[in-house]
């Protein structure tokens, strides 16, 4: 198993988020850089760190005027007299509205649909850094005997092209996915975050040759709310190649691994070149989100189960939530993944 990571990450560490009328605890907090790097190097796994000089690969999927954005946010929220330290968008275009200003608040309300994207000072080199350690996943990922894990944080599979929303500012597994597809011909994507991967299943809505699959917490019942519904299953030439499995709120082992199951008898009929596998841990019992109740012993299994497709496999961290047990579901997973017993 090689681990790919960078320092950087940890740069975007905002405190708190606007929701439900406060400011709570923001989810992805640099501490899961920090556990997720102590649990690979306890296990012994070779520990590499990104060389960050893969910046093309990142407006392959994404819209440029959007990452210039990114890029520029923290500084021009930094101009203006008066405003707070961590920038946080509060106008938003509606479906009615479609002009893209060029003033810094509608432009960035333009490029957001909520107010869980803080943006920092450390923000863009820690998105950055995470991004590049997907695509030097990708370029390491040559055989199926030689597993990737891309320590991606923060996480991204809810970024569309333009568009951040839910933590997620650029979508590391679909920057992965794009070069694999461009080496490999054929990628699966299997999401097993509690959430659906909506920004994933969009950048490849049309493409019959990236298939993705999601198994997450029905929309109806919590976000991403507007997509990842059983009916979206592609449109034009990707008709047929998204597979959304969503399920019940507290969903345990025994279901979750049925629907993992069923992702991947799909995956083995489409005969991938390899496999990118969004991988969250915030169906866990103890995730501070308390959705689904999924056990280190369920995490082991589907990482038994991915191992088995036997295709060369890039693993890219999403979701999962401090908590005590945080890292002993990774440490579970990847003991699982590595060994395939
Ligand atoms: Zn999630």
């Amino acid at each position: 198993m090689l681990v790919i990571h960078h320092p950087d990450q940890a740069l975007h560490d905002p405190e708190q988020v606007f929701r439900t009328g406060r400011f709570i605890d923001q989810p992805d907090r640099a501490e899961r850089y920090r556990i997720f790097l102590d649990v690979v190097k306890d296990s012994g796994y070779a520990v590499v760190e990104a060389p960050l000089d893969r910046p093309e690969a990142i407006t392959d999927v994404h819209d440029p005027n959007y990452v210039g954005f990114l890029k520029t946010a923290y500084a021009r929220w930094s101009e203006r007299p008066g405003y707070g330290p961590v920038a946080i968008p509060n106008v938003h275009p509606t479906h009615r509205m479609h002009r893209k200003p060029t003033e810094f608040l509608g432009e960035f309300g333009w490029y957001s649909n909520s107010t869980s994207c803080p943006i920092t000072e450390g923000t863009w080199p820690a998105i950055f850094a995470s991004s590049q350690v997907a695509v030097h996943g990708a370029d390491r990922l040559q055989t199926a005997g030689s597993p990737v894990y891309a320590m991606c944080r923060p996480p991204g599979h809810h970024a569309y092209p333009d568009l951040m929303t839910g933590v997620c500012y650029l979508n590391n597994a679909a920057i992965a996915a794009e070069q694999l597809r461009r080496r490999f011909g054929k990628v699966a994507v299997i999401d097993i975050d509690v959430h659906h991967g909506n920004g994933t299943q969009f950048i490849f809505w049309r493409s019959a040759d990236v298939l993705v699959t999601s198994i997450h917490c029905d929309p109806q019942l919590t976000a991403p709310f507007y997509a990842g519904f059983a009916d979206e299953i592609g449109e034009g030439g990707g008709k047929g190649y998204n597979l959304n499995l969503p399920l019940p709120w507290a969903t345990p082992d025994k279901p979750w691994i049925a629907a993992i199951e069923a992702a991947l008898q799909r995956i083995r009929l489409f005969q991938p070149g390899a496999l990118v596998v969004s991988l969250g841990f915030d169906a866990a019992e103890h995730d501070p989100s308390q959705t689904f109740k999924v056990t280190d012993k369920g995490f082991a299994e589907a990482g038994r189960r991915l191992r088995a497709l036997g295709y060369p496999t890039l693993l890219v961290q999403e979701g999962g939530y401090l908590s005590p047990a945080l890292g002993g579901y990774l440490r579970s997973f990847l003991q699982a993944f590595q060994s395939g017993t």
